[in-house]
């Protein structure tokens, strides 16, 4: 059981839609707002992804976001996150290469004309930007990285001190082989935040755009041995109501497993 501990890292759930915001009142319970967890370790604070529920995320002095990939949903809330603009904030952003562009370059494309009036640099003063590229560290964090299964490329991520771990592997379709190399990868973690977008019934239409179902997300965190497994990433069109439904069904199956609320906090 996940529970408030002093010394524990606390994870703020801020998004957990997948693709696209939504804001009718039947989106409430989840939430409407695209991929963002953050992460208080310490002193350290990490951003998972930049979808829009970054914009109700609050930095630190230091301010570490780390972006799985460049698609819209995980990078559209940094137009809007009044903490950028902050001087008292230091921001470093971090990304893999895609498509043999660098983070600042993709970055530095979208933010900026004519898709955006200004470049970020602009906004964040100091703002720096990292190409990762294997393990690194930050402060006393240590993030390892894993390729995932997504068109155009992913960057599953997880962070550990030695006391706990949280896997982000967002944004992958869990074939076997993706589905065993992950496994792998998060053996034994605290905490596993996994791709969950797809019912039973769109999984075969859909194939190949790089997302998982709800049980193959739980499935991965029983057989890895996760502690707790939280589903997010769900389909724009999904209503609490269908959700909730889901959600008991998957849980009579895999007691570990949950679907993640916007503005859920837990603790490792
Ligand atoms: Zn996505
Ligand atoms: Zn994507």
């Amino acid at each position: 059981m996940i529970r408030e501990e002093k010394n524990c890292w606390k994870i703020e759930l801020l998004g957990v839609r997948g693709s696209m915001a939504v804001t009718p009142s039947e989106y409430r319970e989840f939430g409407s707002d695209t991929l963002c967890v953050r992460i208080e370790a310490g002193e350290t604070v990490i951003f998972l992804d930049a979808g829009s529920g970054i914009m109700y995320g609050k930095a630190a002095p230091k301010t570490h976001i780390l972006i799985g990939h460049p698609h819209l949903d995980h990078l559209v809330g940094l137009c809007k996150w009044n903490e950028l603009a902050d001087p008292s904030n230091k921001m470093t952003l971090y990304m893999a290469e895609h498509g043999g562009q660098s983070c600042e370059e993709i970055l530095h494309t979208l933010y900026g004309p004519p898709f955006w009036p200004v470049h970020l640099e602009e906004i964040s003063k100091g703002l720096e930007y990292k190409t990762i590229d294997g393990t690194f560290t930050i402060g006393g964090v240590t993030i390892e990285t894993l390729d995932g299964n997504h068109p155009g490329g992913v960057t599953h991520f997880k962070l550990t001190d030695g006391k706990r771990s949280v896997v982000y592997a967002v944004d992958c379709e869990l074939t076997s082989k993706a589905a065993k190399d992950l496994e792998q990868f998060a053996k034994g973690c605290d905490l596993l935040i996994c791709d969950g977008q797809l019912t039973e019934e769109d999984a075969a239409q859909k194939r190949g755009w790089g997302h998982s179902t709800l049980n193959q997300g739980a499935s991965l965190g029983e057989r890895c041995g996760a502690k707790e497994t939280v589903l997010v990433h769900f389909d724009p069109f999904a209503t609490d109501e269908q959700l909730r439904a889901l959600e008991s069904e998957l849980v009579r199956r895999y007691p570990k497993s949950a679907l993640g609320r916007q503005g859920e906090i837990r603790y490792v």
